[in-house]
């Protein structure tokens, strides 16, 4: 089955749902109630069965709610969670080094396979099981089943790394640089900026 025109905003709560589900789910819970779904992870019920609604029959019982397991299932095969993703990384420095180090992607099925940088300081170095490779490496993705990327290089070094991505096969960029990098249609880039959440915050403290 194929998904259209469901918002991004959607798609963007589905893996919050799917992190209450969990939770809920190893609290010893089968079933939920999209009000206590909402309790728990701060959001309107209405809003969780609006969201709900898009994939049709996801099951829920009156008075019984949505069974826990069998909702995750569901999720997970919408955001096609359900096989393992081999992801690169490029830019081992301050940042690429914390995510690399994180072991809490796998259990979204992300699979970091592959790092990669331009400085000879670090080509060659292992980190967790993966040696940082020089950059025109970056050719041997599409080969090597990896395609997905996470952009962790300076600003001015995002645009041609992106470009090389794209090159080498990759569909889905994770992009943690303040550069905003054009792509083809074909490919999605999710820009992550911690500094502009951060920049937005003082205005809602109170002065003094
Ligand atoms: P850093 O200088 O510590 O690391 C950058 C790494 O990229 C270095 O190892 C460098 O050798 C490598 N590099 C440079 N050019 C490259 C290229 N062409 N190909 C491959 N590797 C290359 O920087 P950092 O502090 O880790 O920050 C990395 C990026 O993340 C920056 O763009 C920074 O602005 C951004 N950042 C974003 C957030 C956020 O919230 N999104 C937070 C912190 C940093």
């Amino acid at each position: 089955m194929r998904y259209h025109k469901i918002p991004d905003e959607t798609i963007r709560r589905l893996p919050i749902y799917r992190r209450g589900l969990l939770f809920l789910s190893e609290q010893g819970q089968q079933n939920v109630s999209s009000r206590n779904l909402a309790g728990c992870l701060g959001i309107n019920p209405s809003q969780i069965r609006k969201d709900f609604s898009y994939f049709g029959d996801f099951g829920g019982t009156p008075g019984v709610g949505y069974n826990i397991q069998k909702l995750i299932k569901q999720i997970n095969k919408i955001l096609k969670l359900n096989v393992v993703r081999r992801a690169a990384l490029v830019g081992v420095g301050n940042l690429g080094l914390a995510i690399l180090a994180y072991p809490g992607f796998g259990i979204y099925g992300f699979d970091i396979a592959a790092a990669f940088d331009i400085s000879p300081k670090k080509i060659g170095r292992k980190m967790k099981n993966i040696t940082i490779e020089d950059v025109s490496n970056l050719r041997t993705l599409k080969k090597r089943k990896i395609n997905l990327a996470i952009i962790t290089v300076p600003r001015d070094a995002a645009q041609q790394t992106a470009d090389a991505l794209v090159k080498a096969g990759v569909r889905g960029i994770l992009n943690f640089s303040p550069h905003h990098i054009t792509v083809p249609k074909k490919v999605k880039v999710i820009t992550i900026d911690i500094a502009m959440d951060l920049a937005r915050l003082p205005y809602y403290i109170p002065a003094g």
